[in-house]
């Protein structure tokens, strides 16, 4: 079958979708506009989805041409690669769409980075069986040229398509088993990793130019795009095990980009404009956001795609014994009677915040510190929570006005002249660890040097729960710390009702 001819209403379509999308980045790189982004998104989306369904589905009936299967008629026959109707999309849709609408509910907020993660393995794969259909049924996708092989430009596409999507699909899986705590946050260190990573990697490279240069249809040819989906699903479980602790922020938005440039890749195999923008506005969102993160961390970008380079064995979520020492517990009475009298307060929120949902009740917080004359600002880490904007997400539900809002490099040099760091649920982007340690796995991270405050108050549950990394933390015996160990919520509205009495 000959490829379509693009109808230029088509064209239009795609390109308002594509715009719709950039005003949706855009919409949604700050809090105030990030609702009118997320419609933006949706509109496009639509437009691109209907266009689509407009432009492909009538014509099923062309899809009945198997340009050649390798062999793998039987897989096309079994699984009727060849034959799509407009209600068989219309039920996937409508299946994808009840399983998304139920998730969406039901979602906890602190479980956001796990589902974000689950997500980006969902277009990994599809971009895998999207190749792989197309490789199986190239007829059907109009990427065969007169002599009945596939276009040149095809193949490197659905190659490259397939192992960006396989690396993405195993990757994203396993940074979900590791954000939902099914496996441990550590590193998991192989011995000879990067060998094994770059000999694994060079392999794929070798195997995607053999399969672009070998003539279509060729023996072994399946082989080669076989063993190109295997390697590249091992790849992405290699790069991802060894990264562990405070990394993690960086290994998620890395693989927003590969879904992105994958999806992208498919664009072309499918000939379909709409997903080319989509995709390479993801990939290129995704590695400025993976670039941002790592500034933010203080990491190599490079040493984190390479998998782990530098952590070293003894590293993140290994915990360590913890020490014996001395240390302060404070009340909610405490913190309400020094808060009320200071004249600088900071809050740190942290992931703690999220868990306990204590977002509401410290706007209340701050808005009753306010009446007493108290000059009240909040602080955010880059990575604090579990994914990028976490914080400001939740301050933003609690309509936290953003002027109170500041950035790590903004607010940091205030702590020497604040009375109070009000430290809740916060715990690695706050450990002094990440300066003084060369040994920590969080060596390196810039943190608030809440040391400096002549009070710091420290909402978390337990001295024995540890924050993400797994490490021990120096301000917990502080001097000028008082421990106030409860649940973030119930802890804030206590000092509420202290501040109220
Ligand atoms: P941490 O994970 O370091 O610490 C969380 C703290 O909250 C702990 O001290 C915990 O102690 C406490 N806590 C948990 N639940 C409650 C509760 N209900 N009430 C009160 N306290 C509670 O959080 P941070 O935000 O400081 O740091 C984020 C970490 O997560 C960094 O290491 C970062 O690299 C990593 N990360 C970040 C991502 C991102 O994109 N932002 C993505 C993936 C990982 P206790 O259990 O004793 O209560």
């Amino acid at each position: 079958m000959e490829a379509h001819a693009v109808n230029p209403w088509v064209a239009v379509a795609y390109l308002i979708a594509g715009i719709c999308f950039i005003l949706a980045l855009r919409g949604l790189s700050s809090p105030a506009t990030s609702r009118a982004g997320n419609r933006y998104g949706m509109l496009g989306m639509t437009i691109a989805v209907v266009t689509t369904l407009l432009t492909h589905a009538p014509l099923a009936s062309d899809y009945v041409s198997v340009g050649y299967a390798h062999g793998y008629e039987w897989l096309v026959e079994f699984v009727h690669l060849d034959v799509v109707t407009a209600i068989e999309i219309l039920a996937a849709i409508a299946v994808g769409a009840v399983i998304g609408l139920t998730t969406a509910r039901r979602i906890a907020m602190t479980a956001m980075p796990q589902l974000v993660a689950a997500f980006h393995s969902l277009v990994g794969l599809a971009a895998v069986l999207v190749g792989l259909a197309a490789w199986l049924n190239p007829g059907a996708f109009g990427i065969l040229d007169d002599a009945g092989q596939i276009f040149l430009p095809s193949r490197i596409e659905m190659s490259l398509g397939i192992a960006i999507g396989a690396i993405t699909f195993s990757g994203s899986v396993i940074a979900f088993l590791k954000l939902n705590g099914n496996m441990s946050g550590a590193p998991i260190l192989l011995p000879a990793r990067h060998v094994i990573n770059f000999g694994v990697l060079g392999a794929i490279i070798l195997l995607i130019a053999a399969y672009v240069l070998s003539g279509a249809g060729g023996p072994g040819e399946g082989m080669l795009i076989v063993w190109i989906t295997l390697l590249a699903f091992a790849v992405g479980f290699l790069l991802i095990i060894p990264i562990g602790g405070a990394d993690m922020p960086v290994v998620v938005s890395m693989l927003n980009s590969y879904s992105g440039w994958a999806a992208a890749a498919m664009g072309f195999t499918l000939h379909n404009t709409a997903m080319i923008i989509t995709g390479a506005l993801v990939g290129s969102s995704g590695a400025i956001l993976s670039y941002i993160m790592c500034k933010a961390m203080n990491r190599s970008f490079i040493s984190v795609i390479a998998g782990g380079f530098g952590a070293d064995a003894g590293g993140a979520g290994e915990g360590g014994a913890r020490e014996q020492r001395p240390w302060k517990r404070g009340s909610a009475e405490d913190a309400a009677f020094l808060m009320k009298e200071a004249e600088n307060v900071i809050i740190i929120p942290g992931y703690g915040m999220a868990v306990a949902q204590a977002q509401h009740a410290l706007r209340e917080m701050t808005d009753l510190l306010k009446e007493h004359g108290v000059n009240v600002k909040f602080a955010i880490h880059p990575v604090a929570g579990r994914m990028p904007g976490h914080m400001n997400v939740l301050l933003a539900e609690a309509s936290v006005p953003y002027d109170e809002v500041f950035e790590l490099e903004d607010i940091n040099s205030e702590f020497a002249q604040a009375d109070v760091a009000f430290i809740i649920g916060a715990n690695d982007v706050v450990n002094p660890a990440a300066k003084t340690d060369k040994s920590s796995p969080i060596y390196g991270m810039p943190v608030f040097d809440v040391d400096k405050a002549k009070t710091i108050f420290f909402i978390k549950r337990s001295m024995g729960g540890q924050g993400y990394a797994g490490v021990d933390n120096d301000v917990f015996y502080m001097d000028q710390t008082m421990m106030l160990l409860a649940d973030a919520k119930k802890m804030v509205e206590e000092i509420n009702k202290s501040l109220t009495d």
